[in-house]
């Protein structure tokens, strides 16, 4: 039903900052993104509506980094891997030993299954642990301010992208919305870093809306991990038979409906599974934050009624920032299809590694948008194919790479590397080399430029530190 129309009343806003790159969104994307393109000597504003960093690896209690190995090693470096040594320096980071890493056998299982370290992909039985990390989500948000801090990002928490400014098919900045009021930032190039790719949208990119399940993330506390896991090993069919009761009540969720985490005596449910909404609408994620507790304060009652080790759980928090896996999907230079991820592709422009396939640079390009990069879950993909390539490392990746494209000059030239190369497979790393001066990468790279983008195999620029 519609009410009609209003005519909001022309206004002058306010030009706070003006800079060189403006990334918006500080979510794993946004934050490589910002900290690749400060290192490399640009002016970088950081805009993040919450009043933390992370994105739904901190706010959506996503602590897990997936998807940074294949069946045989680990493919995902550079700022992850800054990342990860960071958190472990914080007590906040478990990950299984080297020796642990890619056996499959009953005692690693038993060490890793239910920490969710194991390689999802693998057929083996038991599931193949690898080289992930489960991670404190408070740690994370301390990580990556200390990181921006250092590489002289300036911050802006609490502000919200809500308009672009567009000048001949030229991205010019923003409209954010803080507690002062509206405010503009104007930069030499942006990067959308907001996972819904609010920035395209509003700069009249071509896109497609995908769909996937939605969840409200939630931890419990007061489990007794050690007695419930020696139970369900004790008791397999009664566990089977339970944990298959709570799914019916939570609708559906994966394998292990909940996993250890840093905290001891805490687990992490990383369901309810709510699918074929659309997270941009204010009706679905309503409905999803409501039914969603619905499900998990049934599945406690559930839990502590019948499950060994859960008799004293109690929820300590639920997520405050929902669970959307997929949005908006940019409809840029190239979509990566499912069939690419499924096979490795090797593109000719690609900037990075995930798990053991690659994205090319044009699935960061918007068509019809200059001065626009795009890094994250909203990058130019199908909606099978993000499905598969979205997790939070490879994303980190994707943020580094265009941070790195929007500003990295090599040294006594006016070229710029535009992303990373990968390694791992036997080809060693590589990089990419564009024939084009640093924000004009981002500035006018169009088709046919793209084409122009020449392999270097000389200099170990990030390909060596982004993934190998
Ligand atoms: C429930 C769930 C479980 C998952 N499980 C895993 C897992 O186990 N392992 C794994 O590796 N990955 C997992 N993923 C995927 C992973 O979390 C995401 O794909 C990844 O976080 C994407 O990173 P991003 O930076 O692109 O986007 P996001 O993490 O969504 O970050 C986007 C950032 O932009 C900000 N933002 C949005 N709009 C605006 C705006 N208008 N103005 C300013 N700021 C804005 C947001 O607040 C946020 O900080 C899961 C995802 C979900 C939802």
């Amino acid at each position: 039903m519609s009410f009609g129309v209003i005519r909001e009343a022309a206004r002058e806003t306010p030009v706070s900052a003006r800079t060189d790159v403006l990334v918006v969104g500080g979510g794993p994307a946004g934050i490589c993104a910002a900290i690749a393109a400060a290192r490399n000597g640009a002016r970088v504003i950081l805009a993040e509506r919450y009043g933390h960093l992370g994105g739904l690896a901190s706010g959506g209690e996503v602590i897990v980094l997936d998807d940074m190995a294949d069946l045989h090693e680990k493919t995902v470096g550079g700022l992850c891997d800054e990342i990860v040594e960071r958190l472990d320096r914080l007590g906040g980071a478990v990950y299984p030993p080297l020796e642990d890493q890619f056996v499959s056998s009953e005692a690693a299982w038993a060490r890793w299954g239910r920490w969710g370290l194991q390689d999802n992909y693998a057929r083996t039985r038991p599931k193949t642990v690898t080289y992930a990390v489960s991670f404190d989500p408070e740690a994370l948000k301390f990580v990556a301010l200390e990181l921006l801090d250092s590489a002289g990002v300036e911050l802006r928490l609490h502000t919200t992208f809500v308009d672009a400014l567009v000048e001949d098919s030229a991205l010019r900045g923003g409209i954010f919305e803080t507690k002062s009021g509206r405010e503009a930032i104007l930069a030499s190039a942006i990067i959308d870093a907001s996972g819904d790719g609010d920035v395209f949208a509003c700069a009249g990119a071509p896109f497609e809306l995908g769909t996937y399940i939605m969840t409200v993330v939630h931890r419990f506390a007061n489990v007794d991990v050690e007695r419930a896991i020696d139970w369900e090993r004790a008791q397999p069919e009664e566990a089977e038979r339970l944990n298959r009761e709570i799914k019916a009540i939570y609708g559906s969720a994966w394998d292990y409906w909940w996993l250890r985490t840093t905290i001891d005596g805490v687990v992490w449910c990383n369901c309810p599974h709510i699918p074929n909404l659309n997270a941009l609408r204010v009706e679905d994620q309503t409905y999803v934050e409501h039914e969603a507790r619905r499900r998990i304060f049934r599945a406690l009652e559930f839990a502590r009624a019948n499950l060994p080790g859960f008799e004293r759980a109690q929820l300590v928090d639920t997520a405050p920032q929902l669970g959307v896996r997929q949005t908006r999907l940019l409809q840029g230079e190239y979509v990566l299809t499912k069939q690419d991820v499924l096979s490795g592709r090797w593109f000719e422009d690609r900037i990075g590694r995930g798990r053991d396939y690659y994205y090319p640079y044009r699935s960061l390009l918007p068509r019809g948008v200059d001065n626009l990069l795009v890094a994250g879950r909203c990058f130019s993909a199908t909606s099978e194919a993000q499905k598969m390539s979205r997790e939070i490392p490879p994303m980190m990746v994707v943020g580094q790479a265009a941070g790195t494209a929007t500003s990295k000059r090599s040294p006594g030239s006016s070229c710029s590397w535009i992303g990373a190369g990968a390694g791992g497979d036997g080809r060693g790393p590589r990089c990419w080399r564009a024939n084009l001066s640093a924000l004009a990468v981002v500035s006018s790279l169009r088709r046919e430029r793209v084409a122009r983008i020449c392999a270097s195999k000389t200099g170990s620029g990030i390909a060596a530190s982004c993934c190998h």
